[in-house]
């Protein structure tokens, strides 16, 4: 054994600190360990839990789901997100003026479909493969039963519906994305319970889904633990940095002495990101759900409705109809008259299911989406220090887009080459 193995045979391994334990800190910590890495994560609430927006979102495990939030020609709508305050996109008035650098770019990476494309080059190499990515995780967590892997549906009011985002799906033919078309008895067939109305489906059949994302992040943690890992109650508000060297986390109280650390807190990552030295542009897009427990009828497999923008998905706690985007303060108050209107559309949805609900039947929620203006999350090295690594800005795809998120974070805290291309989701991008 030469000297240097030697030394690598005997130093100990790094410690990598990861603010937030929320799916996408869930699926670092687990590859991480999978490194040999030493890991601490650092959440002030219980992990998966609904602070976290990986508690209540949809369950989609859509690897296809490359394109971005916007579209050309998006910006003819922005009149009305303003002034219909429950329309499914809607930013808050008096959120308007600091949410608008935000909303230029959004606009302006959607521009033209030349752009659209390379966002989907970039988003697929991220998620191409996911189901089967988080299917490894949870049955190693002891939760496989969570993740399934029937494929997705897209319901459309007519074939001719579905011409009209004809664009966006040759887009995602492009990336290697396939799919089944389904005629109206084809859609009644497999969806006995939809509301006849929707006559033009599309299945994909290489995606997936979760049966319950809040206890998925849990069991993640947890498993982690069981591993090694120390989970520290407490909230993070910094690093300590010394000669462009990671000293320690600051944590309220105290520090956290580290090698590495990653910043995972989902919506809450820009002050880090900028104490990081770098400058991320990041908004909170607000989401909704409600949840319907103690009902027979609904889908069979997870639908995503394309004229009201809603997906209705089976979860172990019952029927979730989850969507909505309000650009809004993180904090401000929820509009829980946002989870009412999708609860009509579930209703409406799904004629069989019954309509004397009875409250206690119905739990609503509402999460924080971490988005970036381009929908491509932030993952790579600090500009002020490298010993830290961006890991957020997932959008409306954290929860498909974590589990190669995890295993990058970690090939770049063991100091090797990430597995994809990371300069489109450059953290300087903004810049
Ligand atoms: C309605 C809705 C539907 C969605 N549907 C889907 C879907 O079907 N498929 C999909 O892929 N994605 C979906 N998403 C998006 C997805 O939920 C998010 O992108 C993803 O959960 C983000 O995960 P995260 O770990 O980055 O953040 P979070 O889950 O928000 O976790 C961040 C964690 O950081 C912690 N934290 C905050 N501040 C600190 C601090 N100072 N110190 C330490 N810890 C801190 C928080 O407590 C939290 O636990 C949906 C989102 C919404 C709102």
């Amino acid at each position: 054994m030469t000297l240097a193995q030697e030394g690598s045979f005997l130093s100990k391994p790094d410690h990598v600190v990861i603010i937030g334990a929320g799916i996408v800190g869930a699926a670092s910590a687990f590859h991480c360990l999978e490194a040999g890495l030493k890991v601490t994560l650092i959440e002030p609430e219980t992990p998966g839990a609904s602070q976290a927006s990986s508690y209540g979102n949809a369950g989609w495990l859509s690897s296809h789901s490359v394109l971005p939030p916007a579209s050309p020609g998006i910006w003819k709508q922005v009149p009305s997100w303003l002034a219909d305050p429950l329309g499914p996109l809607s930013v808050r008035w008096r959120y308007f003026p600091r949410a608008l650098p935000w909303l230029i770019r959004y606009l302006n990476a959607a521009w033209t479909y030349p752009k659209i494309e390379r966002t989907a080059h970039a988003l697929r190499s991220l998620l191409a493969g996911a189901p089967a990515l988080h299917q490894h995780m949870a049955q190693q967590a002891g939760v496989g039963e969570l993740i399934e892997r029937k494929g997705l549906l897209h319901a459309f009011l007519s074939r001719e519906h579905f011409l009209l985002d004809a664009k966006a799906w040759e887009i995602r033919r492009k990336e290697g994305v396939s799919w089944q078309e389904l005629d109206a008895a084809a859609l009644a067939d497999l969806e006995p319970d939809l509301d006849p109305k929707y006559t033009f489906g599309v299945f994909v059949a290489e995606t997936g889904s979760c049966r319950n994302p809040g206890a998925y992040t849990a069991a993640l943690i947890r498993y982690a633990q069981t591993r090694g890992a120390t989970l520290l109650h407490a909230r993070a508000t910094g690093f300590r940095i010394e000669n462009g060297s990671l000293k320690a986390v600051l944590i309220e109280g105290g520090e956290v002495l580290c090698d590495k650390a990653v910043i995972a807190v989902g919506a809450r990552s820009k002050a880090f990101a900028t104490m990081a030295g770098d400058n991320v542009s990041l908004e909170t897009e607000r989401g909704y759900h409600a949840v319907v427990a103690g009902v027979e009828a609904g889908p069979r497999l997870p639908t995503m409705f394309a004229d009201c923008k809603v997906i209705v998905t089976q979860m172990n706690q019952g029927l979730r109809v989850a969507g909505q985007v309000e650009i809004a303060e993180a904090d401000d108050t929820p509009n829980w008259r946002r989870a009412e209107i999708l609860r009509d559309h579930l209703l409406a949805l799904y004629p069989a299911l019954p309509r004397n609900l009875a409250p206690e039947q119905i739990q609503i929620w509402m999460g924080r989406r971490p988005s970036t203006p381009d929908g491509l999350p932030c993952l790579g090295l600090a500009s002020g220090c490298k010993d830290i690594i961006h890991a957020y800005g997932h959008g409306h795809v954290g929860l498909v887009g974590s589990a190669r998120t995890g295993r990058i974070v970690a090939q770049l805290a063991a100091g090797h080459p990430p597995e994809i291309d990371l300069s489109p989701f450059s953290p300087t991008r903004f810049n």
